[in-house]
């Protein structure tokens, strides 16, 4: 059920509506929009009486909202989410030798990028690929910290080491952290030291988990699960949202297929499927949806000229040498050729690619 609020009503007036949704046993997510503001109510088993709700001030109409998820539909919010995150750094402390960048956003015209490595392996290895990456105009700063392995002897990632490396990495350059949350632990970890909460495909469908993420008030950036329909997708979102976090990012990575040229077959079609249905913004991950460096390059500019928000692209200065990931790593040189092709692609779509603001470099 959606309450659709008149354009011209007060913010006492949602409220109202808000404590009346809470006291027939229900709950109110207040979702405002450009010209008016929606009221989702979740927790109704059938029909809630629309005759009572509809006779209160303020309100334009009420609807019924029959697709299964809700608070991530377009029925209940027409205009695209945009997730911003504020400047970092602080130009007018002269004592501080933080980068400066103004404030970045995933969704709306500017596209958003995001880069680095697979895991966190050293403080070096991070900065240097770090460095390379801002340089080049990367907005954030990827790097597994907990690690989803297939093998439980395979690296499992520094932790809360990497997670301090890379909050020196956002101090220092300016870029904001993405980084993946793996279990309820590591989630309050990773929500103290980052800036957006990565859930990982394996765990698209822990729905414990991502009843947790949707209470905290940090943007969550969330992988489609490797068998996971686009229903099944948006009703995973649809847990983070139904507990009051509205700023979640969608990230399409490759389902398994047949096909065995790659590691995954990265389904752009879902791009435009997924713009149609939900207001929320989605990023597309070549490298885990490819598995191969060099397909990741000619899919990044796919998946922009499909309409992405953005990507999110591993990086490593040596490949070679990575502990996880190493073969859909590109190289720096390739990421910096990556952000040259998309700028030129960027406005046939309608869309910018921001550099940023060149880091400050007083370190
Ligand atoms: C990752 O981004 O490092 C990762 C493990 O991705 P996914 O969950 O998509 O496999
Ligand atoms: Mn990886």
């Amino acid at each position: 059920m959606l309450v659709v609020m008149k354009a011209q009503a007060t913010p006492e007036e949602i409220q109202a509506v808000c404590d009346h949704i809470v006291q027939l046993g229900f709950r109110p997510h207040p979702l405002p929009g450009a010209q008016r503001t929606a009221i989702g109510i979740t927790g109704n088993q059938g029909e809630v009486d629309r005759g009572n709700l509809e006779s209160l001030s303020g309100v334009a109409e009420v609807i019924r909202v029959s697709k299964a998820y809700k608070l991530a539909s377009r029925d209940v919010k027409e205009e695209d989410t945009v997730v911003r995150f504020g400047a970092t750094g602080n130009p007018a402390d002269g004592s501080s030798s933080a980068g400066w960048r103004n404030g970045v956003a995933i969704g709306g015209r500017d596209l958003a990028i995001v880069a680095g490595p697979c895991s966190i392996e050293s403080r070096e290895q991070a900065f240097a690929i770090a460095e390379q990456v801002a340089q080049a105009g990367a907005q954030f700063f990827r790097g597994g910290a907990y690690k989803p392995r297939t093998s439980p002897y395979a690296f499992q990632g520094l932790g809360l080491e990497a997670l301090k490396i890379m909050s020196e990495i956002r101090e220092r350059l300016g870029l904001r952290i993405v980084t993946e949350a793996l279990d309820s632990e590591s989630l309050d970890l990773v929500a103290e030291w980052a800036d957006v909460i990565q859930i990982g495909a394996r765990n698209m469908q822990n729905f414990s988990l991502l009843k947790k993420a949707g209470r905290l008030r940090k943007p969550v950036l969330l992988k489609r699960g490797l068998s996971a329909t686009m229903e099944e997708f948006l009703m995973a979102a649809e847990y983070v949202m139904s507990e009051g976090n509205y700023e979640v990012i969608l990230c399409e990575r490759g389902v398994r297929t047949f096909a065995d040229h790659a590691r995954n077959t990265l389904d752009l079609s879902i791009v435009p499927a997924l713009q149609h249905v939900s207001h929320l913004p989605i990023l597309v991950d070549p490298s885990h949806g490819t598995g191969r460096r060099d397909s990741v390059l000619p899919m990044a500019r796919a998946a922009i000229a499909a309409g992405a928000d953005g990507v999110m692209v591993e990086v490593h200065d040596h490949p070679e040498r990575a502990l996880s990931d190493g073969p859909q790593s590109v190289y720096p040189a390739q990421f910096a050729e990556m952000m040259h092709e998309l700028e030129q692609i960027a406005p046939v779509v309608g869309r910018n690619l921001a550099r940023g603001v060149a880091v400050d470099s007083r370190q």
